[in-house]
């Protein structure tokens, strides 16, 4: 008899793992204790896979040979604590799709800059003609992919819940970006145990191998790996990997050296997601000349320091994806005009200190947007003159108007999540450009 196998989770991952399964040949049964889109059951459907939502039928899932669990899922919910006390084997989607890749594969994590670092990765492999594959937390998914074809490159966005679930996944290029205080509520509060599942990028590589590392984190520095290590420094001289020299990122590789000047992304964490894209593509043995051309006609990703309008002359910036501490300093570090910052949502215990010097330095006012904004009122009052709160997005871009001056910027940077006011982070950002548009 088919081995069977049992997906967990009928999201876009869990549904291209029950698909690429059948077409392996498994016999294959997907259990969703919330509801099943109606496109996802199409496909379903489509490919005679047996489901059921709303409930996790024991029997029919313990009888599975390996079972598949979406990354969504935490490990301490009643079926997986009995899954794990069967000894059935559990893997994530990552895992169970990359048994079925000959390609050469680029994995990307970190807690901010997954999603531009792995898109402007696949532009340079796009504009090589390579033939690659985007996917992972970003575009399409992955095992849905392989279930239609192979391909020569994958570059994959990696969460570290999709890390927390694989067994033997390796890639040939692995970028570790950053390390910083997000989804600890998943690791008991403790950032050593999100980093170790951050570091599980490297742990199946060997020397011919590649780990392309932020050499300024102080976390990450610790990491000890197998593969051959290509450190990327915004402060410091790297003898081999890449660095900042005035404004041109130096990459140095085998002794071969290549500069770049010109880069359509601005911030300094872009320029750093840039070098790692750089030194991959290198790796990959992308022309020189194809890595410029690429930093220079790469489209910034929609709601990350994305421009929106000038407006009576002040400029509209979202940022809506900074949804940590981490990420609005980066935002904040490369306003280069008087800001206004619409802040707020739904806050995961957030340490502001860290953003006083720059707040100081750049914003003359601050709008809270959030159910709650204690924290943030506590956190700068008496460091910036205007605090105000705003209960809708319309209501902030008007305020944010009103208290903003020409020459000035408005910054939607909320280093919040977005589920008290919003549907999710997009939505935010859709409101805050369509708000601006109408005034
Ligand atoms: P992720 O996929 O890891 O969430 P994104 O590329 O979507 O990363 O960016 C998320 C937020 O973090 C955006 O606000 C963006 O401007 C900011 N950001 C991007 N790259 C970095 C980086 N290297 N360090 C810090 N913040 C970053």
């Amino acid at each position: 008899m088919n081995k069977r196998i049992v997906v967990l989770g009928a999201g876009i991952s869990g549904l291209g793992a029950a698909v690429l399964a059948k077409k392996k040949g498994f016999n294959v049964f997907i259990s969703d204790n919330g509801v099943i889109t109606n496109q996802h059951k199409a496909v379903l459907l489509n490919n005679k896979i047996e489901w059921e939502e709303g409930k996790h039928t024991m029997h029919k899932i313990l009888n599975a040979n390996e079972i598949i669990k979406s990354p969504g899922i935490p490990d301490d919910i009643d079926v997986v604590k009995e899954i794990h006390r069967k000894g059935i084997s559990v893997i994530s989607e990552v895992e169970f799709a990359f048994r079925y890749t000959k390609a050469r594969i680029a994995a990307i994590t970190g807690s901010n800059g997954k999603t531009t670092t792995t898109l402007l990765l696949g532009h340079i492999l796009k504009n090589a003609d390579y033939d690659v594959l985007i996917a992972g937390n970003v575009g399409v998914g992955f095992a849905l992919s392989l279930a239609e074809r192979d391909y020569d490159f994958i570059v994959l966005e990696l969460s570290s819940f999709q890390l927390d679930g694989i067994k033997k996944f390796r890639s040939d290029i692995a970028i570790l970006l950053n390390i910083k205080a997000d989804h600890l509520d998943r690791y008991n509060n403790r950032l050593e145990e999100y980093a170790r599942s951050k570091f599980r990028i490297t742990e199946n590589q060997t020397e011919n191998d590649v780990l392309i590392f932020n050499a300024d984190d102080t976390i990450i520095d610790k990491i000890s790996t197998k593969a051959k290590t290509l450190p990327i420094s915004l402060i410091k001289e790297i003898d081999e990997g890449g660095y900042l020299n005035e404004n041109e990122l130096i990459i140095n590789i085998n002794n071969k050296t290549m500069t770049i000047q010109e880069l359509a992304l601005q911030g300094k964490h872009n320029t750093f997601n840039s070098m790692a894209a750089g030194i991959a593509a290198r790796v990959f043995d992308v022309k020189d000349s194809v890595i410029r051309k690429s930093m220079i006609d790469f489209q910034n990703v929609e709601h990350r320091l994305e421009y929106v309008l000038t407006v009576h002359g002040i400029d509209f910036i979202n940022d809506s994806k900074a949804t940590n501490v981490n990420a609005c300093w980066f935002a904040l570090e490369s306003m280069q005009k008087e800001t206004v910052w619409i802040v707020g949502g739904v806050d995961k215990g957030n340490d502001y200190s860290e953003l006083y010097d720059m707040v100081r330095d750049k914003v003359k006012a601050i709008i809270c947007l959030g159910e709650n904004n204690q924290n943030i009122i506590s956190a700068f009052k008496g460091k910036v003159e205007t605090i105000v709160q705003a209960s809708s997005m319309d209501e902030a871009v008007n305020q944010s108007y009103s208290l903003a001056d020409k020459g000035d910027v408005v910054l939607l940077s909320p280093a919040c999540a977005s589920f008290d006011l919003f549907s999710n982070y997009e939505d935010r950002g859709f409101q805050f450009k369509n708000a601006v548009r109408i005034l």
